[in-house]
């Protein structure tokens, strides 16, 4: 590990304030991400500005919805009775991911700002353009098995490998920041992590200093009829392969609106309009949820080795839509 200088920060302004003063400096929360990064040499930080003692850990009722603080842990966001009641599909999400132990130091900050697990990009001796722009793309023709089956562009062809995100994107949150001016404005979900393009070392939106402060989820009409499935090469304490975060409202068992969000098969969690077109009006069965993967999956373009990601994302959405449902 190279040395870095540590800086404990006493307010939210005087953090922005140091990274932005800084540009190889970075937020420290609750390390799980970004202190594997630098032990592997991945990321080259001069210094960390801990953000733990921010007393940005609060989640609370706010206009209607509730504002989730980025620096609350995984666990406590997880179970906390405002999200189980209100917005179980978030509570799905969180939990299907990592382990207890991680989930207990992880932060909702940091979950949105985890780096892909593209193999390559965390083997310094190879090729990647999102760890050194300009030196070509491992994985193009390489080992793509895990990769992106959406929006890929031929500099980058990883995915963003989180789960919470694709949760919070069904119930179209919004991201909350907090500038080195002491500017704050917010993000949505939706535009919060970006497609790779020509810039695939930025995975976000969020300009250098800018600290996320909380997470905000409107009021949902989802609560009764979600479910978060994580498909995976076993079954606890691995990245998704495919997930669907699933949110139905129904009326009188036909589906007055829908939100189908797929995970793993892009540079940023990939919601399907035209699954949720096809569902629109449609009564819940699981006819009308095939039609639906089928026209979620459309448009998919796999890569040499993950082809398979494309029936397995077809039958995950079914069985995701068939549990929001309770068909199944
Ligand atoms: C073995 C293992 C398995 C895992 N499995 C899963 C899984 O299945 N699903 C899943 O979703 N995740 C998984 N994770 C990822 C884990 O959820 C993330 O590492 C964690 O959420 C990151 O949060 P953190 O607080 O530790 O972030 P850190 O590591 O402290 O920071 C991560 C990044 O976010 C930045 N940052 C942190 N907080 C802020 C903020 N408030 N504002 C701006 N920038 C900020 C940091 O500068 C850094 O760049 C796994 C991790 C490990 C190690
Ligand atoms: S897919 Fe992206 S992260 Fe992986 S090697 Fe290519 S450029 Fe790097």
């Amino acid at each position: 590990m190279r040395p870095f200088k540590y800086v404990r920060a006493t307010d939210a302004g005087a953090a922005a304030r140091a990274v932005a003063a800084n540009p190889r400096a970075k937020f420290l929360a609750g390390g799980t991400n970004i202190l594997d990064l630098m032990k592997e040499d991945v990321e080259r930080p001069t210094e960390l500005v801990d953000v733990t003692r921010l007393g940005l850990a609060e989640i609370k009722a706010a206009g209607g919805g509730v504002s989730i603080g980025a620096l609350a842990k995984n666990s406590d966001t997880a179970n906390h009775p405002l999200i189980r009641k209100n917005y179980p599909l978030l509570t799905q999400a969180i939990v299907a991911g990592a382990s207890a132990q991680l989930r207990n130091m992880a932060t909702n900050g940091g979950n949105l700002l985890q780096r892909t697990r593209c193999q390559y990009f965390y083997d310094t001796a190879m090729p990647c353009n999102k760890r050194e722009p300009g030196t070509g793309c491992g994985a193009l023709e390489g080992l793509n098995r895990i990769h992106a089956i959406f929006g890929y562009s031929d500099k980058c062809v990883a995915t963003y490998p989180g789960d919470m995100a694709n949760a919070l994107y069904a119930l179209d949150a919004v991201v909350r920041v907090r500038g080195a001016s002491g500017r704050e404005r917010t993000i949505p979900i939706s535009e919060f992590h970006r497609l790779p393009g020509d810039t695939p070392e930025r995975d976000t939106n969020l300009q250098h200093g800018e600290l996320i402060t909380a997470i905000e989820l409107p009021k949902s009409d989802f609560a009764n009829n979600s479910y978060y499935l994580k498909v995976r090469d076993r079954a606890s304490y691995a990245f998704a392969l495919v997930s669907v975060a699933a949110a139905l409202q129904l009326e009188s068992g036909n589906v007055r609106q829908a939100r189908v969000v797929l995970g793993s098969v892009a540079h940023k969690p990939w919601r399907s309009v035209e699954a949720e077109r096809a569902l629109a009006g449609k009564a819940a069965s699981e006819e009308n949820f095939r039609q639906a993967a089928e026209a979620a999956l459309k448009g998919a373009k796999p890569l040499a080795h993950n082809a398979y990601k494309v029936e397995l994302a077809k039958r995950a959405v079914v069985r995701a839509l068939m549990r929001a449902g309770r068909l199944a």
